[in-house]
């Protein structure tokens, strides 16, 4: 398949040559997703060009909120999320901190500032951090396995996630065994020609994809994505994505809106649509019932209440942020990044009362994936 190789309307953020489905014929595919959790590739497509129609989409998102409260009831796991250093050598060309950004301000955190992270978000509640970063090379094997035993020693009973990109299998195998256990790699885009228009020569989907299986491989718990509307993103696109996911089978998936940044070439694309992510989440939930899926700060981002919506598609994890103040501004992915000036705690007491209000009841275990 080639890019672009329609387009009517691509002002809700993913476009296509192949027409919807009337909602009747819709509800037959999502039917039938819910059933047997797959579909073909031409199915997809249908189903995704249809997201525009409001009673498709809101059949979507009811049966979503059903398949999930029958696993989690309306439990919602949190996570809380350490951004720890924005130095990175990729230049993913959708992405604020890329290397080629040169007005970013760049920061990283001492090993001391992401322990004194982690006991504020334990006292807090959380059972699970999420270290998240850029691809710094400051952050070496040794330098990050000393990190790990040092969290893992003194929260034994608290999971630890890392998100640091694309790694040998060497270092994922010893990250893994200094204690980690999860592990959030998302692969963007499951086409190779999209992925090429997002991402600069040096980086490929075939890396990604061995990045994914060697982290499985090992016995990561493994959380992988895409964004909803980036650039040069169509239906067929997406049916690409999940297929790719349903093959992989993660016990995460994270998927939020692309939201523009101005210091990047992708400053005037429009943002990825609320709807197209709601619907797109509810269809994850089908087609994987067990899996993690967190409502995202992206979500938020683009509508003030975005993550609650992100629940009523069938959503289930929310990652409150953990890092210092002083540091959220330059942790700058994208334009209007929200929870930007809050302590960790109003933070996490803010998403709890969101939460309560949606009528979700958070809840601080370790919230392992139902996926085997
Ligand atoms: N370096 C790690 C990696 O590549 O997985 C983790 C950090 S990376 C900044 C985390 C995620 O941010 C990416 O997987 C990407 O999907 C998301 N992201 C980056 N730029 C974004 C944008 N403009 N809009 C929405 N999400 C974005």
């Amino acid at each position: 398949m080639t890019l672009g190789s329609n387009v009517s309307d691509c002002a809700l953020g993913v476009c296509s040559s192949i027409g919807g489905l009337d909602p009747q014929s819709a509800r037959v595919l999502l039917d039938k997703l819910e059933r047997e959790r797959t579909l073909s590739f031409d199915e997809w497509v249908r189903l995704i060009s249809s997201y525009q129609d409001e009673e498709v989409r809101a059949y979507a998102m009811e049966r979503a909120r059903a398949v999930r409260d029958e696993r989690y009831g309306n439990k919602v796991f949190t996570r809380g999320l350490i951004e720890f250093t924005n130095y990175c050598k990729n230049d993913c060309l959708y992405c604020g901190i890329r290397a080629g950004n040169k007005k970013a301000r760049r920061y990283r955190l001492s090993a001391e500032e992401i322990l004194s992270c982690c006991e504020e978000g334990y006292e807090l509640g959380f059972r699970t951090f999420v270290l998240q970063g850029g691809e710094d090379p400051y952050f070496t094997d040794e330098r990050l396995c000393a990190i790990v035993v040092e969290i893992r020693t003194k929260f034994p009973e608290c999971a630890i996630t890392l998100s640091v990109g694309e790694r040998s299998r060497k270092s994922y195998q010893r990250l893994f065994d200094a204690g980690v256990d999860r592990y959030l790699l998302r692969h963007e885009t499951a086409n190779q020609e999209h992925y090429a228009l997002l991402h600069p020569c040096g980086m490929s989907l075939e890396n990604r994809k061995r990045c994914l299986s060697d982290l499985r491989e090992i016995g990561y718990q493994v959380g992988s994505g895409f964004m909803v509307g980036s650039p040069g993103q169509t239906a067929e696109t997406l049916a690409e994505d999940m297929l790719f996911l349903a093959d992989l089978k993660p016990h995460m998936v994270g998927i939020g809106p692309f939201v523009s940044h101005h210091d990047t070439c992708f400053a005037e694309h429009p943002n990825g649509s609320l709807e197209l992510t709601l619907f797109m989440l509810a269809c994850l939930r089908l087609m994987i019932p067990e899996v993690l899926l967190p409502a995202t700060t992206a979500l938020g981002t683009i509508d003030p209440l975005g993550r609650e919506k992100g629940m009523d598609a069938g959503a289930n994890v929310v990652m409150p942020n953990l890092s210092p103040v002083a540091r959220r501004a330059d942790y700058d992915l994208y334009d209007n990044k929200i929870c930007t000036g809050e302590e960790a705690a109003e933070c996490r007491f803010c998403l709890q009362r969101r939460m309560q209000i949606a009528g979700y009841e958070v809840v601080v275990d370790r919230g392992d994936s139902l996926v085997d």
